[in-house]
């Protein structure tokens, strides 16, 4: 195999539709071209990085019900015999699409593709904002893990805001709230959506909540149903031109108090 041929072949090898023979002179050739080998490792690289959970989007659950909710009834005509049972061999299972009398009308087609389009438009908004809440919470968790909660720690809200100037162009609004059993305990910078923004660090006892903040794009409403991700609430909200997000394992209702508190 030489190296035009095993480039053909990459992006089939790599998704597993190759035949044993050629995934093997796949194999063969990469162990012994330098070359080939890095452009299979970053083609690699990128697909476990589409793959990884900001970036890639499960479709709603719903969403297959409502397209085919949108299709055509099938006249009694054209539904096919009940199956027997299936025997394993694959063989006798009904294709649709072998059947000419079962095959989607143009029309039908047409009416699924606009649902679909329709449907991802609509749905475009709540992606992004989706996916926004994802990065939080995976800042989140990254914080508590590699245990860099803050770049700086204070509960002094004077040492916290100052510490801002310089590393981001807009101040964020600090507060403290002790008092009210949400102590402020640093800040750090963040990365959201390819931008620096503030991440605050409050706790409620033993719960960490982190709010990220980053001023408003024009025309942004601000409004956001809060949302649960692999267990952590995550809620926005806006305030005095900026967007605010927390994120936390603590309690909705908490969570809220403390977030009415931010808002005020
Ligand atoms: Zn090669």
């Amino acid at each position: 195999m030489d190296c035009p041929r095993f480039l053909e072949l990459l992006h089939p090898w790599l998704d597993g539709e190759l035949d044993l023979v050629n995934a093997l002179e796949m194999e063969r050739h990469s162990d012994g071209c330098g070359a080939c080998l890095a452009e299979s490792a970053a083609l690699r690289d990128l697909k476990a990085r589409l793959s990884h959970g900001a970036l890639a989007f499960a479709a709603p659950p719903g969403l297959a019900a409502r397209i085919r909710a949108s299709l055509p009834v099938a006249s009694p005509a054209s539904v096919p015999p009940a199956l027997p049972a299936s025997d394993g061999s694959g063989s006798k299972r009904w294709r649709p699409w072998h059947r000419p009398r079962a095959r989607l009308g143009a029309a039908g087609l047409v009416s699924a593709l606009l649902a679909l389009a329709l449907g991802f438009w609509a749905m475009n908004a709540g992606f992004r904002r989706d996916a926004l809440a994802g990065e939080m919470v995976a800042c989140h968790v990254r914080s508590l893990q590699a245990d860099h909660l803050f770049d700086v720690a204070s509960t002094d809200r004077h040492t916290v805001k100052p510490w801002f100037t310089g590393k981001l162009d807009f101040s964020p609004p600090v507060a403290d709230f002790s008092e009210e059993g949400f102590p402020l305990v640093g800040g750090r910078l963040e990365y959201l959506g390819g931008h620096p923004v503030a991440a605050l660090v409050y706790r409620r006892h033993l719960h960490v909540i982190n709010v990220f903040c980053w001023p408003a794009a024009s025309g942004d409403n601000g409004r956001a149903t809060p949302k649960t991700l692999q267990g952590y609430h995550v809620v926005f909200w806006s305030r005095d031109g900026f967007r605010l997000g927390a994120v936390s394992d603590l309690n909705a209702e908490e969570l809220g108090q403390f977030v009415e508190l931010m808002k005020r």
